[in-house]
């Protein structure tokens, strides 16, 4: 028999102490994201690096007939609205209650928080849970970064997340979210297992090409077999709600090797606490120890500016490693993207080649970090269109609005008029700047430029200027995490 399945992709990973809300039109642009598409434009995103690109093209290899629904994803930011919420989640729900299907496969990233729900995937879990009944099979793709909660693993007959940060195998997840669809239409119900750690992770400690994330999830693959899948997921430690935190999880057709798998894992973890900490910089310690190292240096080292990644809600427009490198007077620097319409349509009104008297930034009013008030050069301007190159995104257009490079001294920014993370060096290109041939480069990124930058790159610091994204957890104002869990590894105890 032909089996119908539905698919739908709604992703969004909340920082619930960002600057801004996740609106409709957020998801609609993307951002970042492939656009918001709807029926049969969802099957172009086979083409894409993402989760439901790997389902389609696995679901076609196994002769499924698939309901395309919507997929739907924005940048990292605050809450999502409760309107936006109820509208893209009520499309798949009233979908599932519509359609005759034998399964649902969600593309959800597993970290979004709504106005109106701390866990909202396990919300709509539970919403099509009681439209679809108790039997039919939903599978689901998430982030390495999802926060998994009790009602998701509750809901969900079969959950598999990334287990690459840099997420390069975004695709392939979706890949290995069909097998498991695949196993659960074959076999029946699978049995699951989970363990929660007791501390957070700083997100610049997840990165999977370095240890320990990098040996955890060679021993994850290992411990897998054809009916035994599992998952690792560190979290995303920026959502102010009980369930913030690691979880390791499996599912197998048997309980006691999936179980034996789980624990193996959990002692390794729970045992390596320690190296899960990351040395993190302050602005002057990252630009003097840049500069330092580019005088012997072939290659560009690489900076990351991880308070202000707006992959985790930030808006790109702090000002702390800029003016440290200004300060500093470092040579042949370049910092990029720093999201500033207003500067942006500044340089296009003054031209190539003038020089224009601004306030730069800092708009987030982050405590710590104000604007740069200059005097800046118009170096480049372009319309903001390219087409990804690096191993992430690879092949997707983007779109980041007019992009103007903004001199001052011997640094070059890169200002863009909508957010971006810098996860691919065509990003610079776009401001006419060559990153390979610069010395030091400023990226508005915590892990993911590592991917495209890494091969370039002599050194690469992280640096914590002031920003919405803590980088390191012990400093976040928690009120609503669980109590007793550490805010970092062998780091202070939360308590109510
Ligand atoms: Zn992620």
């Amino acid at each position: 028999m032909t089996y119908r399945i539905l698919v739908a992709g709604f992703q969004h990973e909340t920082n619930t102490f960002a600057p801004s809300k996740a609106a409709y039109e957020n998801f609609v642009r993307g951002e970042g994201f492939p656009q918001m598409v709807r029926g049969q434009d969802l099957l172009k995103l086979r083409e894409v690096n993402i989760p439901a690109g790997g389902f389609l093209l696995e679901a076609e290899r196994l002769g499924y007939d698939v309901v395309p629904v919507i997929w739907a994803g924005a940048s990292p930011s605050a809450h999502v609205t409760q309107e936006t919420y109820e509208r893209i989640a009520g499309e798949i729900i009233e979908a599932a209650a519509n359609e005759t299907i034998d399964g649902i496969y969600l593309d959800l990233h597993g970290a979004m928080v709504a106005e109106h729900t701390d866990d909202g995937e396990g919300t709509l879990l539970s919403r099509l849970r009681a439209v679809v009944g108790p039997e039919l099979p939903i599978v689901v793709s998430l982030d390495l970064h999802a926060n998994v909660t009790e009602v998701m693993l509750e809901q969900a007959d079969a959950m598999v997340a990334f287990r690459t940060y840099p997420h390069v195998d975004m695709a392939d997840t979706g890949v290995k979210a069909a097998r498991l669809l695949d196993l659960r239409l074959r076999c029946g119900k699978l049995h699951c297992a989970h363990l929660r750690l007791p501390f957070l992770i700083p997100v610049n400690g997840m990165c999977t090409l370095l240890d320990p994330a990098r040996s955890l999830y060679l021993q994850l693959a290992q411990l897998e077999s054809e009916d035994l899948s599992l998952s690792f997921t560190p979290g995303f430690p920026a959502a102010d709600f009980e369930e913030c935190g690691p979880v390791i999880w499996g599912y197998g057709l048997h309980s006691q090797p999936l179980n034996q798998a789980v624990t193996t894992l959990y002692e390794k973890l729970v045992s390596e606490e320690y190296q899960w900490e990351v040395p993190l910089l302050l602005p002057d310690e990252a630009v003097q120890r840049a500069m330092a190292l580019a005088e012997s240096a072939q290659r560009p080292i690489v900076i990351a500016d991880t308070q202000d990644n707006p992959g985790a809600g930030g808006d790109a427009n702090t000002m702390g490693l800029l003016k440290a490198l200004i300060k500093h007077d470092a040579r042949n620097a370049a910092v990029g993207l720093i999201y500033d319409p207003a500067a942006v349509q500044s340089a296009i009104a003054a031209g190539l080649g003038s020089v224009i008297d601004i306030s730069l930034g800092g708009q987030s009013g982050v405590p710590g970090d104000s604007p740069l008030r200059g005097r800046f050069q118009v170096t480049h301007l372009s319309d903001g269109r390219c087409r990804f190159e690096g191993p992430m995104m690879n092949g997707m257009d983007v779109d980041v609005g007019p992009v103007a490079c903004l001199k001052i001294g011997d640094v070059q920014i890169a200002v863009s008029s909508s957010k971006c993370q810098m996860l691919d060096r065509t990003l610079y290109r776009l401001a006419g700047i060559i990153p390979e041939k610069m010395s030091v480069l400023v990226n508005k990124s915590s892990v993911h430029f590592r991917a495209d930058f890494q091969p370039i790159a002599e050194h690469v610091l992280v640096a914590k200027a002031p920003g919405p994204m803590t980088a390191d957890p012990a400093d976040i104002p928690w009120t609503r995490l669980r109590d007793g869990i550490r805010l970092k590894p062998n780091g202070p105890v939360f308590h109510h």
